[in-house]
């Protein structure tokens, strides 16, 4: 059978706009039946997701986007995944607490170069979340620094930008392992995103399938069709899944859940959805 679904989605729980239920809620009204809530660093808004789900007659699988340190940064989606399994946990509480401790290094930046602003700012904006980028970037907007998110990456945050400050990353063969040991499946997420050509993404895909990488999220909005293809190629010689995911982090950013849906629907694979079938569902 084939339905609708969305395997990368953030909600407040991280930098999302939205709480998991107003997610799961907006999900449901978009015709979404089958989601993935997969925020940064964090499972704390799956709980809530599950509950919502149960009530809006969707499913909610319980995931987690990791980050590790490949020239720069690159992201491993974790499906499936134990939110309680300690290891876990204590790998994700350990990465949030160096989010939270980059922050104030990131405002010591900003006020160097003269920008009034001070750690309380990007902490109401994040609130309980594990802070990032995204929430410095509002806290700029909200005091009429920037114009909006993308001026305040472009002038300041981005990678390449005066106030980035980097954090300490795994390998991503341990973020894979990770998950795989944690009872998840773990798929490469948005890899066209991660500036490699054909060979040099066939080359870390084939590395990290050895510690148990189960597919490339080769349907993302951002990826052309050229990209899709490539990466559909190298899944089925791979042995790999290919996956759907929008990395919506709300619709005001531009990004709605379901984002390219039309688009991907008709070339997604059975085996897609029989990977999908296998995950296990949120529980209340
Ligand atoms: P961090 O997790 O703190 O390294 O921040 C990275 C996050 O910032 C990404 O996951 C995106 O959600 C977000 N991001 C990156 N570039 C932009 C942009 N131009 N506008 C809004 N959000 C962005
Ligand atoms: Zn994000
Ligand atoms: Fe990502
Ligand atoms: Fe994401």
């Amino acid at each position: 059978m084939s339905f609708s679904f969305d395997l990368h989605l953030h909600s407040a729980a991280s930098d999302g706009s939205q709480s998991p239920s107003g997610l799961v809620a907006d999900c449901a009204a978009r015709n979404l039946a089958v989601i993935a809530l997969s925020d940064h660093d964090t499972v704390d808004g799956v709980a809530e997701a599950g509950n919502a789900a149960i009530r809006s007659g969707i499913r909610v699988i319980a995931a987690v986007e990791l980050s590790a340190d490949f020239r720069g940064e690159l992201h491993i989606l974790g499906y499936g995944i134990d939110p309680g399994d300690a290891r876990l946990e204590a790998f994700l509480r350990g990465q949030r607490e160096k989010r939270r401790l980059r922050i104030p290094r990131i405002v010591e930046k900003l006020r160097a170069l003269g920008v009034p602003i001070c750690a309380g700012d990007v902490a109401r904006e994040a609130g309980s979340a594990a802070p990032g980028r995204p929430h410095v970037a509002r806290a700029l907007v909200r005091l009429g620094v920037c114009a909006d998110m993308d001026d305040a990456f472009g002038r300041y945050l981005n990678r390449d930008g005066p106030a980035y400050v980097g954090r300490e990353l795994p390998p991503p063969a341990d973020a894979v392992a990770l998950i795989a040991a944690s009872g998840g499946r773990a798929v490469l997420a948005h890899p066209g995103c991660i500036g490699l050509d054909g060979a040099g993404l066939e080359t870390l895909a084939g590395r990290l399938a050895d510690y148990g990488l189960s597919g490339l999220e080769a349907f993302y909005p951002a990826h052309n069709d050229v990209q899709v293809g490539r990466l559909l190629r190298m899944c089925r010689r791979a042995g790999l899944v290919a996956t759907y995911g929008s990395d919506s982090h709300g619709p005001e950013r531009g990004v709605p859940p379901g984002a390219g849906w039309e688009r991907f629907a008709p070339l997604i694979p059975r085996v897609t959805y029989d990977f999908i079938d296998s995950l296990a569902t949120t529980k209340e």
